[in-house]
């Protein structure tokens, strides 16, 4: 066959053509991975997270001499409503627009309950829960305008059942899926769906930091700690990989997914059919 390929064809390779798209701490692992996937995809992107300056300039380059779209970067600290609301304004400054909203940003700290650092337990519910809270607050009323709008929350396993050491990071996460099914049921009647995605142990910086840490703790090997610990409870024993969890973001920004809202997908390998 040796035709050009039709604009019906390349907006279908590129279903997100025409959007814009915010993904909170997509500087490093599985929103960099969401981040790629949505440009791929044809959106423009808002990026945005920490890192170093020759880092974040070469991804931003690469986004978008690859994917061919539009890519900003906002350094906007996701433990401060008010970085997240200039970086929100910077959004619709730069794009008039905001259709796709991926709160993924999220750290984590592991400690006994009773020696839980309290700054630790702040920063934790600030980043990974808070912060969801006011990026919807300061999207919605663009996507309510435009009558569609896709948010996905980037929860967790642990948003669905627990660990021990894990305080912080366990109610974050079940408050991430409450924060998701409450947006879901306020905005179902305006063309926009709300969902979480729950994903188990994903191989990104945040899991390397457990892996040195648990093998120091316990003075065992790291493929131990990988084996015995962390896919313990992963049936499939394999980690997911932020290429999987792009291509479901991806599913959830598309018309196809239009009819799904105030769901938490797991995507764990069986974990949380425990
Ligand atoms: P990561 O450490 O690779 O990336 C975290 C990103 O968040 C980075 O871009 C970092 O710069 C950014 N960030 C951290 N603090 C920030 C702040 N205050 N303001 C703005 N950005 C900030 O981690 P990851 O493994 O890719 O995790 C991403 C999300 O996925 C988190 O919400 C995490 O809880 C969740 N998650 C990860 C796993 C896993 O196994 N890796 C499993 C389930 C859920």
């Amino acid at each position: 066959m040796n035709r050009p390929v039709t604009q019906n064809e390349i907006t279908a390779a590129r279903p997100l053509t025409g959007r814009v798209s915010l993904i909170t701490g997509s500087t490093s692992g599985i929103g960099l991975g969401i981040a790629k996937a949505l440009a791929a995809a044809g959106s423009a992107i808002v990026f945005n997270g920490f890192g170093k300056a020759e880092e974040i300039s070469a991804t931003q380059a690469v986004l978008s001499a690859e994917c061919n779209v539009k890519v900003e970067y906002s350094g906007a600290d996701m433990s401060s409503p008010d970085s997240i609301a200039e970086m929100i304004d910077m959004t619709i400054a730069e794009f008039g627009r905001l259709d796709v909203l991926v709160n993924n940003a999220g750290i984590q700290f592991v400690a006994p309950l009773q020696e839980f650092p309290v700054v630790k337990w702040d920063a934790i519910l600030a980043i990974n829960l808070s912060s969801a809270f006011h990026t919807t607050r300061l999207a919605l009323p663009r996507m309510v305008e435009n009558k569609w709008g896709r948010i996905v929350n980037v929860a967790s396993a642990h948003g669905l059942v627990a660990s021990p050491f894990k305080a912080a990071y366990v109610a974050a996460k079940h408050g991430v899926l409450g924060l998701t099914k409450v947006t879901a049921l306020e905005t179902a009647e305006q063309g926009i769906t709300c969902n979480a995605i729950c994903p188990g142990y994903v191989y990104t910086p945040l899991v390397e930091a457990q892996i040195d840490g648990q093998a120091k703790a316990h003075h065992i090997p790291r493929e131990q700690v990988i084996r015995d610990i962390l896919l313990a409870q992963q049936p499939n024993k394999r980690f997911a990989t932020v290429e999987e969890l792009g291509a479901l973001t991806v599913f959830l920004a598309s018309e196809a997914a239009s009819s799904i809202t105030g769901v938490a997908l797991p995507v764990d390998g069986g974990w949380t059919a425990h």
